[in-house]
């Protein structure tokens, strides 16, 4: 369970999120609508504890883990997250931005795990590849893998369908429900985009100027 309880997230004047309080079940389904600059980021951002909280206080498996005074850091939330934008490090091929990011978690038997991931994404071919050599279908299916590389439990993605052609957003689309199926994980889907939301099903929590206008 993730819980949010009248958090709110202030940067300087602007109010990000207001008073927002949520209760989203282990293995649940949830897209976050809204529109531009609603908060949608910001939300998954302050979950994923990338962002402390100006008030309030959120909870993951009963665990208390941010707070204004403190997060718990990002690595240890079994959290999995995608950007809006892929964020590749530049300098790094393929499978050294996933070796890197399981490095980075201390993820043991890497070498296996490695090519599952290169396997399941569909980046075997593209290993050696550099990001700037990469299709934006592509890149995402790495930033993807990356994500996925600690096995998290709650997977965040922030539009992760954005500027793919619709052959790539299918199949990225599938990669993702297929792992939240088998893993069982709870996913939290950012979209501005109904048609989108609709295909990935679940619970819809819709967010305007920084408030939950439905959940
Ligand atoms: P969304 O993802 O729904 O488009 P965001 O969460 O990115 O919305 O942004 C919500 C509001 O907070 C916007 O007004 C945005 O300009 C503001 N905001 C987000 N991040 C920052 C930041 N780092 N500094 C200042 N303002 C920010
Ligand atoms: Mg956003």
């Amino acid at each position: 369970m993730i819980t949010l309880h009248q958090v709110t997230k202030h940067y300087g004047s602007v109010m990000s999120l207001d008073d927002v309080s949520l209760e989203i079940s282990a293995g649940e389904i949830v897209v976050i609508q809204g529109p531009s600059g609603s908060g949608k980021t910001t939300l998954l951002r302050l979950i994923a504890g990338l962002e402390t909280p100006t008030r309030g206080q959120i909870s993951i498996a009963g665990e208390q883990v941010s707070t204004p005074s403190g997060v718990t850091p990002a690595h240890t939330r079994g959290i999995g997250l995608v950007f809006q934008r892929s964020a590749l490090w530049p300098h790094m091929t393929v499978v050294q931005n996933i070796r890197f990011a399981m490095h980075e978690l201390s993820i043991p038997h890497t070498a296996d795990r490695l090519e599952q991931l290169l396997e399941d994404m569909m980046l075997k071919k593209l290993a050696n590849r550099y990001p700037n050599q990469l299709s934006g279908g592509e890149a995402r299916r790495v930033a993807l893998a990356r994500a996925l590389s600690n096995n998290p439990h709650r997977l965040l993605l922030d539009e992760p369908l954005t500027s793919l052609d619709p052959e790539q957003a299918a199949r990225m689309l599938d990669l993702i429900l297929n792992y939240a199926d088998i893993q069982q994980a709870t996913l939290l889907y950012v979209t501005h985009i109904s048609d989108e939301a609709n295909q990935v099903g679940g619970r819809l929590i819709r967010l305007q100027t920084g408030r939950v206008v439905e959940a």
